[in-house]
């Protein structure tokens, strides 16, 4: 999957598990108050977390690189130096050496040389 579309879920995930928790907060710990604020401030933080990671996302999508997928034609977005496009999954990269091989996340680290 695409980076930027897996951080996105993820940030989605985050929010749904806030909501989730506070709403447990609300009805479960109805009868006790101290318990009722811990999962209300666990809830709010995996919320807060989440616009973060929003944020962050939006940060990093300025770094990217427009490039055409070679497989289905369609327009998708590279970040880092190897990325997944965003429609077909197609392994992408921007770094010519790296072309033709396996996708490795491990290629976004600088200090990471292939074989
Ligand atoms: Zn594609």
């Amino acid at each position: 999957m695409a980076k930027i579309n897996r951080i996105r879920t993820f940030a989605m995930a985050l929010i749904f598990i806030g909501i989730f928790i506070m709403y447990i907060a609300i009805f479960v710990f109805r009868e006790n108050p101290i318990l009722m604020s811990i999962a209300m401030i666990i809830g709010f933080l995996s919320v807060m977390s989440s616009a973060l990671v929003y944020l962050w996302i939006g940060m990093q999508s300025m770094k990217t690189i427009q490039v055409t997928c070679p497989s289905c034609e369609k327009d998708t977005k590279i970040l880092g130096r190897v990325d997944a496009c965003m429609h077909c999954n197609e392994p992408l990269t921007v770094d010519k050496s790296l072309e033709g091989k396996e996708l490795d996340p491990r290629y976004n680290r600088k200090s990471f040389q292939p074989k």
